[in-house]
């Protein structure tokens, strides 16, 4: 009886704090996608208003809650605040608590959300900039090659998984380019770089392979996808 309530308190105390620190991180997380093609580090400045310039209050960077108590206008200008860092800080709150659910507080918990993260991360960037940015990719990668080696206790898993799924996909974009009798550039297309994330974080090549189909929907706008698939995948593999 004792240990089913201090499961229950555990359980419990989990899920709130999950609530709190997903969209923390995802706050953060957006000061990062704002900042990083501007070429500015997350740690320069105070956050401040894109707009006026105003340096924002605590009260303004409450996550998700501030955004909807102004009804996504800055406080001090008016100006719009896109509904894509909330976006952002929403995606940030389902990784924390699925993984928590999923996994316990566990070094696949941590390891799986910080790729997610910065997953999300790379898919808002590329949403708003059209480009991957190769830094924040090296960040994903690096987690999942660390959750797949954790699990496998071999490198192999995830050095296999990314290329072969590499070289299939570019083989793809080849064939699809032929197509169009457009040249192909395997390592300017993001979605190739995609595949290959999601095929080193899980040891799934069956259900990897279904990715090969998607490069219909290859344009920026896939971008959200493929960071769903990548939060999705760990999920049904383990
Ligand atoms: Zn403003």
């Amino acid at each position: 009886m004792l240990t089913t309530i201090a499961t229950h308190q555990f359980f419990l105390t989990g899920i709130i704090f999950m609530l709190v620190l997903g969209p923390a991180v995802g706050n953060y997380a957006c000061s990062v996608v704002y900042r990083l093609p501007l070429g500015k580090t997350p740690f320069e400045r105070h956050p401040f208003c894109g707009h006026c310039n105003a340096d924002l209050q605590p009260r303004d960077l409450f996550p998700i809650l501030s955004w909807l108590s102004t009804r996504g206008k800055c406080r001090y200008c008016q100006g719009p605040i896109p509904g894509i860092y909330t976006v952002i800080e929403l995606a940030c709150l389902v990784i924390f608590v699925a993984n928590f659910l999923h996994f316990g507080i566990s070094e696949n918990f941590l390891l799986y959300s910080a790729m997610e993260v910065f997953a999300v991360i790379l898919a808002a960037i590329q949403w708003q900039q059209g480009w991957l940015s190769s830094s924040i990719y090296g960040y994903a990668i690096t987690c999942a090659a660390l959750a797949r080696t954790l699990h496998e206790a071999t490198i192999y898993g995830w050095l296999k998984g990314f290329f072969l799924m590499f070289v299939l996909a570019s083989i793809v974009a080849r064939i699809v380019a032929a197509l169009q009798k457009k040249p192909s550039a395997p390592f300017d297309t993001p979605w190739i770089w995609w595949s290959a994330l999601i095929a080193a974080s899980v040891p799934l090549h069956v259900t990897c392979l279904p990715l090969l189909l998607l490069p219909a929907l290859a344009g920026r706008r896939s971008a959200p996808l493929y960071a769903a698939l990548a939060i999705v995948a760990p999920l049904l593999a383990f």
